[in-house]
């Protein structure tokens, strides 16, 4: 039989508030264990919590971004369990009345254009960590936890089961993250943890609509493991399936060393939790004034920026769509383009040498050792016809661990391109005189043997010849 694979993401997204979302603490990542704490979010007895105002504005802006519903009367819930990395045995979180909800994002694989819907946005806090003296708490002496992110606000953004691949998953995740990244209430760092998911896979046969049962992978935060686990998940219950067996509804975990899941607990159901109204936090109660003057404030989001570089610099779709897939990447273009550099030239710039380089050093682009403004002066040496493309390319690397301007780096290393014509005409003299076979075959009718005296011509220049006018040269003396 075949199957389709039905998926559904949580994505956490931490937020990038100074404090936490209850109570005055600072929220920064790699401090000292246990140092940012109070008895607020250590859940001393007799403490009140507050809402921090900037987690409930950073929630409507996130519904708004996704197309959401605002919902105007919004309130928190505990979600009852027991773990040591969450002092208070609860999770104050929203259940039935979540700040956003009925959304949709809209993203494409292989060209084609899919919305995706979303459920629901909601707020909650996150716990502890578990710091295990070993790898994992089975082969650890002992566990400590630190109790520094507990507390730090968090937005759930659920979809809902609309996804069929392991791409589909990985587009959708990856829109989320620019749109958390383009509205600013996040970091998106996905190896800080800022941002995980939790996906939850079922197979049903091809053509049916009932769902399946499904599993569920927490906590997946990088975009391969994301992949691997959809994709070895969706293989492992098709094996199951077609043995005549069914899927049992658990948590697994991903084990990203073996690339497979691994059956953890079975899957616990809402009503294990005990939901109940928080007593110890107003409702937030939102005015249309404060949903518009939140509205207002959303800078042009990816789609939107994606559509205007189209439009505005006729970049392809495709790569329109690559420029704008983060927020770093869209501005470091736009920098390059206000130098005067041509659009079309910069996208190639930054998708191809650019994205290269840094992929190979592990560098973030807002840390680029070519700035945006170095790389536009580079591209302005090709549009004045004083370095070639290839040239260029040289021209590039060297920039990578070489400060100085492009034009001094093309001086320094005598690259400037040559566009005099006697010293281009007498290359194409000796190349004609040493090859008459190519000379020859050229006459006969075989035009593409020209390409081996402009390789010549190239050789005998390092590269530096025009290549435009070493063609139409060549040209017209074989023309005779
Ligand atoms: P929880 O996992 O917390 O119990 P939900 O039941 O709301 O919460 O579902 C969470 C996620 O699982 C959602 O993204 C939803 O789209 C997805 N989901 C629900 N049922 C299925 C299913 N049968 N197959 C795949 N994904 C599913
Ligand atoms: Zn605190
Ligand atoms: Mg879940």
């Amino acid at each position: 039989m075949k199957y389709e694979a039905v998926i559904g993401l949580e994505i956490h997204c931490e937020l990038k508030t100074k404090t936490k979302i209850f109570c005055g603490c600072a929220t920064g990542f790699g401090a000292e264990q246990n140092t940012h704490v109070c008895p607020v979010c250590l859940g001393l007895p007799g403490v009140l919590p507050t809402v921090n105002k900037r987690v409930v504005e950073f929630g409507i802006k996130a519904g708004l971004a996704t197309n959401c519903t605002i919902n105007k009367y919004s309130k928190f819930d505990r979600k009852n369990y027991y773990y040591p990395d969450l002092p208070k045995n609860w999770q104050t979180s929203q259940y039935d009345l979540p700040i956003a909800e009925h959304g949709w994002v809209d993203i494409d694989v292989d060209g084609e254009k899919k919305r995706i819907r979303l459920t629901r946005i909601h707020m909650e806090e996150d716990a502890g960590k578990l710091v295990h003296s070993g790898t994992t708490i089975k082969d650890s002496a002992t566990s400590n936890v630190d109790y520094n992110r507990t507390g730090v606000p968090l937005l759930e953004i659920v979809s809902e089961p609309d996804l069929r691949s392991a791409e589909e998953a990985r587009a959708y995740m990856e829109k989320i993250k620019a749109i958390m990244e383009y509205i600013d209430v996040s970091n998106c760092r996905m190896e800080e943890g800022n941002l995980r998911a939790d996906i939850n896979v079922s197979l049903r046969p091809a053509g049916t609509e009932e769902l399946g049962t499904r599993t569920e992978m927490k906590n997946i935060n990088s975009f391969k493991n994301l992949e691997d686990a959809i994709n070895y998940e969706i293989e492992r219950q098709q094996e199951v399936l077609e043995d005549g067996g069914h899927i049992v509804q658990e948590t697994r975990t991903f084990d990203p060393a073996r690339g497979i899941t691994l059956s953890m607990r079975s899957k616990e159901n809402a009503h294990d939790y005990r939901y109940m109204p928080e007593p110890d936090l107003p409702p937030i109660v939102t005015s249309e004034e404060t949903i518009e003057k939140y509205r207002s404030e959303l800078p042009e989001l990816p789609d939107a920026r994606r559509a205007r570089l189209e439009k505005e610099y006729g970049l392809s779709d495709y790569d329109a769509g690559i420029i704008t897939s983060s927020r770093a990447m869209a501005e470091y273009f736009d920098a390059v383009v206000a130098t005067g550099a041509d659009p079309k030239l910069a996208a190639n710039w930054i998708m191809g040498d650019l994205a290269k380089n840094l992929n190979e050093d592990g560098i973030d682009i807002t840390k680029s050792p070519v700035s945006a403004e170095r790389l536009g002066k580079m591209i302005g040496l090709i549009m004045k016809d004083t370095i070639s493309g290839k040239i260029a390319k040289k021209v590039f690397k060297e920039m990578w661990t070489n400060e100085d301007d492009p034009e001094k780096i093309v001086k320094d290393k005598g690259l400037v391109q040559i566009t005099d014509t006697g010293a281009i005409e007498a290359a194409v003299d000796a190349a004609i005189a040493a090859n008459p076979k190519a000379v020859e075959e050229y006459k006969g009718g075989k035009k593409k043997a020209i390409g081996a005296l402009v390789g010549q011509v190239m050789k005998a220049t390092r590269g530096k010849a025009n290549p435009q006018m070493v063609n139409k040269m060549l040209a017209e003396k074989l023309a005779d």
